[in-house]
């Protein structure tokens, strides 16, 4: 690790967390890894920084974009023994998605995703408000949207067609 850093457990840790505010979702970029509640855990023993980060969607090539900018952001910052560990269980949802993620999504038109347990009526193309004038006339236009994450609906009141981050 860099010498002069704060060297106090607690310190880096916020340091760490802060740093990684700048890795960002590669598809979404106004989510970062803590928005998604990818980021599950710092931890800071004797120098080593570990890094406990869950994926979301499995085979999602996101994940490794992900991991590669956490080992690249810390190392720029000067912390060269850092361990990116992955936990599979629980495994992520939707739901650990933080509110401050949802009104992000909201802000560039993507509708983000409702609860997990009321995704089936969701799948029916209901309950999918439109992030642009919040109508609930929406329908689904497409299962696949931009990528294979997102759904592609369309609002009827608005007109407007807009990507839906799917549950899981
Ligand atoms: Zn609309």
């Amino acid at each position: 690790m860099a010498t002069g850093r704060p060297t106090g457990s607690a310190t880096v840790v916020a340091t760490v967390r802060e740093l990684l505010e700048d890795v960002r979702d590669p598809e979404i970029p106004v989510l970062t890894l803590a928005d998604l509640g990818v980021l599950r855990d710092v931890a800071v023993e004797g120098g080593c920084v570990t890094v406990t980060i869950t994926p979301t969607y499995s085979g999602c090539p996101a994940m490794h974009t992900m991991e590669a900018d956490v080992r690249r952001v810390l190392a720029e910052a000067g912390y060269r023994d850092v361990v990116v560990k992955t936990r599979l269980a629980p495994a992520w949802t939707t739901d650990w998605l933080t509110p401050a993620a949802h009104a992000k999504l909201r802000s560039v038109g993507i509708a983000p995703p409702v609860s997990v347990t009321t995704d089936k009526r969701a799948l029916l193309g209901q309950d999918v408000p439109c992030p642009r004038c919040a109508s609930g006339r929406t329908e689904k236009v497409s299962e696949f949207g931009s990528t294979a994450c997102k759904a592609l609906y369309r609002c009827r009141d608005c007109l407007e067609p807009f990507d839906y981050f799917k549950c899981l």
